[in-house]
């Protein structure tokens, strides 16, 4: 069966109606496009999300940017519950919190079910002004000519062959790409994928029985443990989404020690107590819930001609400890279409944006792969924490002309690569001022207040 088109408009394809598939039809049809989304699963706003299970993730600065240019921040927003900073949990039961940046700078959580079916229902709607179908549920991409360019799909409802010959294909299909395998049959095609040690299990705390939040609500908890961790993020409807990052079978600690839930349980009680007291389903989760993997996957290019291009995670899937995957997917999203509206030829601006874009995207999966470490073992350490206070007073005193790395990632559109080079700079000249005899944490004096300040107005010039 043909999906061809006629008529004047354009017409793309979007292959994946995940998170960033969804927001690039919606930027698709800004540009006058018709769109067709095809995906492979069902329809989750139809299906209960995730087998009933809330799952969440934190949206920053660069995806509330890129859902802005198309005027949905607010709606977004709605759905979020911001996060002012990490909580920490210790390991000798104490606890500590650390602020993400300063003053009302904070980072949302919001479910990925209802991120996701309110980007559909709005790409729909604009699909629905021009009497257009625009989403193929349960239709899975199975090849792609990108010459001609011809995508192929199986039906899988229906149990028959589709194929749809548009002007423009979008591969959003995430880290395991179709259109990137065919991208990848190109001569000198760069392909890159890594996998973590460490797995991932997603684990429910539910609300209290008033309906509110076991724990502090407004932040993100962490459970670090030096090799291995524990975070949780807050939902609206009072529970939080926990996810235990730890090695598959390699560390002492590790999944292939778990026998039986018995052993997951046990576990939980001597290493996380606070947690596993506020976890009644914990044995059911570690049955249910499957364990997953992480991976980082670079690859280039990212387009052929004007036909065919990567979005998302199908062109830098990164592994997810700065909160950055989804944020990176959405200001692809928003730096595309700049990039198309700027150089007017579409095969330009694909090779324009994904030039300048490649570096960055590959700076923020090493930063991610670091920030593991960061999370996992150096938010208890001395030297970590006392150049992280340096920074946080700088940042009282300096808010706007000094951002730490983790400002410059997370509250900024500063590019990646750009933020890191200035972030490391940053943290250099902070350890060097942490060996002077007068400054030390906290400021003891206005004296010492007004070296620090004089350092680093030098520093900023
Ligand atoms: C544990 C974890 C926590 C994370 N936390 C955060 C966070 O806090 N903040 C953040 O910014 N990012 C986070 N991320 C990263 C984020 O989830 C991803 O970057 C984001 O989901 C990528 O969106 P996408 O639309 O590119 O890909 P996906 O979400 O993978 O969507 C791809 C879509 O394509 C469909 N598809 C695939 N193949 C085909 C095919 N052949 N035919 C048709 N359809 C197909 C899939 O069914 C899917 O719907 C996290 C990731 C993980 C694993």
């Amino acid at each position: 069966m043909e999906h061809n088109e006629v008529g004047t408009r354009k017409h793309s394809i979007v292959i994946g109606a995940g998170l960033v598939g969804a927001l690039w039809s919606i930027y698709l049809s800004k540009l006058g496009h018709k769109v067709s989304i095809y995906e492979r699963r069902p329809d989750l706003r139809t299906r209960q999300a995730d087998q009933g299970r809330s799952i969440n993730l934190a949206l920053s600065h660069r995806g509330l940017h890129a859902l802005e240019r198309v005027g949905l921040k607010d709606k977004v927003s709605a759905l979020g519950i911001p996060m002012h900073g990490r909580h920490i949990h210790k390991d000798d039961g104490s606890e500590d919190f650390h602020p993400y940046g300063y003053g009302e700078e904070s980072i949302l959580s919001i479910s990925r079910a209802k991120l996701n079916a309110l980007l559909l229902d709005l790409a729909e709607e604009d699909a629905r002004q021009h009497q257009d179908r625009p989403v193929f549920f349960e239709h899975r991409c199975t090849s792609i000519d990108l010459d001609t360019p011809r995508a192929s799909f199986v039906d899988e409802y229906r149990n028959v062959d589709v194929s749809v010959q548009p002007d423009h294909i979008f591969g959003a299909d995430g880290a395991n790409s179709t259109l990137r395998s065919h991208l990848m049959r190109k001569r000198r095609y760069n392909y890159q994928q890594e996998f973590l040690e460490h797995g991932y299990l997603e684990l429910d705390i539910p609300a209290q029985s008033d309906g509110t939040h076991a724990l502090s609500k407004n932040a993100l908890h962490i459970w670090p443990r030096n090799r291995f961790m524990l975070i949780a993020l807050p939902n609206l409807d009072g529970s939080f989404t926990a996810t235990l990052f730890l090695s598959h079978e390699k560390d002492e600690t590790s999944f292939s020690q778990f026998k039986n839930p018995k052993d997951f349980r046990e576990f939980f009680d001597t290493t996380f107590p606070n947690a596993s007291k506020l976890m009644p389903e914990l044995e059911k989760d570690f049955v249910a819930n499957p364990i997953s993997d992480l991976g980082t996957v670079k690859c280039f290019p990212w387009y052929h001609e004007d036909k065919a291009m990567l979005l998302g995670d199908a062109a830098h899937a990164i592994v997810p400890f700065y909160g950055q995957g989804l944020n990176a997917g959405f200001e692809d999203c928003r730096l595309l279409y700049e990039a198309i509206l700027k150089h007017g030829d579409w095969g330009h601006a694909f090779e324009i944006f994904s030039n300048e874009r490649k570096a960055d995207a590959d700076a923020i999966a090493d930063l991610a792969k670091d920030n593991f470490i960061e999370m996992r073992d150096r938010v208890v350490d001395e030297e970590y924490l006392r150049v992280r206070a340096l920074e946080h007073t700088i940042q009282e005193h300096f808010p706007k002309r000094y951002k730490n790395l983790y400002r410059l990632v997370t509250f900024s559109d500063t590019p990646y690569q750009q933020a890191r080079q200035m972030g490391r700079q940053n943290i250099r000249f902070v350890k060097g001022l942490l060996k002077h005899p007068d400054i030390d944490i906290p400021i003891k004096d206005q004296t010492a207040l007004a070296l620090l300040q004089q350092r680093v107005e030098a520093f900023l010039e």
